[in-house]
């Protein structure tokens, strides 16, 4: 369900641009609201969520997945951890519908699914290991690199169960917006994928704003 805030950037405590391509670790506490913005359009945020404390407590597609009964997220879904406690809750979506299942591109899986020379190229997984190698104050470790959300990417599930990456249902400026309830960490890896249409087949820059 899409509903918009009434949130304004110039409130925003802290906002941040991420480049075509490249990554986003920061922390948002409880009671913050973190906005994810598809600045063009048809870009993929591959977003993980840790418990700021102990960051083996992290978002959880199966239990998210099985509280809420649908494997799409939109507004009101509830991104639930490992122990299955509530880490955010999507108060504000201008797409309607966010991807749990995919998973995220890394050189090994550009192998198999495109082509042999496509290992050099750079991947979320690669972001992901870069972005928590650089900043080893959050203690999250690679064994807590985990499944995560796709916000923006449209991965039809078929009727007999089948998934597939299809072009994008979101646009340029459209966002989601999540209120956390426990301090977390959020990673972000700004999809360099170049071999399918999850980020348009040219990526471009996502903006993470926060408010109190
Ligand atoms: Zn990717």
């Amino acid at each position: 369900m899409t509903i918009a805030s009434n949130r304004r950037a110039e409130n925003a405590v802290s906002r941040h641009l991420i480049d075509a391509g490249d990554h986003y670790i920061g922390p948002v506490q409880a009671g913050q609201t973190i906005r994810i913005v598809d600045v063009d359009g048809n870009e993929a945020a591959d977003t993980l969520f840790f418990n700021a404390d102990d960051p083996s407590e992290r978002y959880s597609c199966m239990d998210t997945v099985r509280e809420q009964g649908q494997v799409y997220l939109t507004t009101g879904s509830e991104l639930r951890s490992n122990l299955n406690n509530v880490m955010l809750t999507i108060t504000a979506d201008t797409v309607g519908r966010h991807d749990t299942l995919g998973g995220a591109c890394a050189s090994e899986s550009n192998t198999v699914r495109y082509d042999l020379e496509k290992r050099h190229m750079h991947s979320c997984r690669d972001n992901w290991m870069l972005a928590i190698a650089n900043h080893p104050e959050y203690g999250i470790d690679k064994r807590d690199i985990a499944h995560n959300i796709n916000f923006f990417m449209n991965v039809p599930v078929t009727a007999d169960g089948e998934l597939y990456f299809d072009d994008g249902i979101s646009g340029p400026g459209k966002y989601v917006e999540m209120a956390a309830a426990m301090d977390v960490v959020v990673l972000i890896s700004n999809c360099p994928q170049l071999n399918n249409p999850c980020s348009g087949f040219n990526p471009t820059p996502l903006e993470v704003l926060i408010w109190d």
